[in-house]
């Protein structure tokens, strides 16, 4: 076995038992089903430039709001997307600051610093309180569980898991929604990915997510 494919073999195992420990809740108890008044949209890793706006103006058009994990660093450098996800009546979560594969090595106090610039970059640009994170990549350990648990956020995972960031075929991660779809669904998107763009605009247009959460007494204001 080459060294390449070794090396392939162990950050996929890594990941696939990293995911598994978020949902499983071995070291912090995640929210695994909507708690809001139906199934809701996630997306993670933004804001980016192109597709945010995209994903927002299709949200706007059918009158959805979802939940928004942004890096920090991205927060800092489009705090503009992050004024137009909260105005436009959407929640912000946390997704840490660097969003680094790295930060999952971080002791406690190294992590909980990446939560908490974070939560305070959210909240000076949007007026939002934060009260959600979700870890990058899925991971959970003792270290970013006792992060977690100082910040006093509330971790949250899902419940469907397109896997927009491993395909280019919108109408695979379509069957996968429409299959999986109920009144306590959290689904996982990318807002920096095209293909969830493509997705999302399919799935609204063909009316595929009746149930969906109102979220209107979800947010609340800093002060
Ligand atoms: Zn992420």
């Amino acid at each position: 076995m080459s060294m390449a494919i070794a090396i392939i073999l162990i950050v996929t195992g890594f990941l696939a038992f990293a995911v598994i420990s978020i949902r499983s809740g071995i070291f912090i108890k995640s929210i695994t089903k909507s708690p809001f008044d139906g199934g809701i949209l996630t997306f993670d890793d933004g804001p980016h430039p192109a597709h945010t706006p995209q994903i927002l103006d299709l949200l706007d058009k059918y009158q959805l709001k979802a939940v928004f994990f942004c890096i920090g660093k991205n927060a800092e450098q489009y705090p503009e997307l992050i004024r137009r996800i909260a105005h436009s009546g959407h929640l912000l979560g946390n997704h840490t600051y660097s969003h680094s594969l790295s930060s999952t090595f971080y002791g406690p106090e190294k992590y909980f610093a990446e939560i908490s610039a974070t939560t305070r970059i959210l909240e000076n640009i949007s007026g939002q309180k934060i009260k959600y994170f979700r870890p990058p990549f899925g991971i959970t350990n003792p270290s970013i569980a006792k992060a977690i648990q100082k910040s006093g956020l509330k971790s949250m995972a899902w419940n469907i898991r397109t896997f927009d960031t491993m395909t280019n075929n919108p109408s695979k991660i379509l069957k996968k929604v429409k299959k999986y779809w109920a009144g306590d669904s959290i689904i996982l998107f990318h807002d920096r990915l095209e293909v969830a763009v493509v997705a999302v605009s399919q799935l609204l247009a063909e009316n595929a997510l009746s149930g969906y959460a109102r979220l209107d007494n979800v947010i609340i204001n800093r002060e």
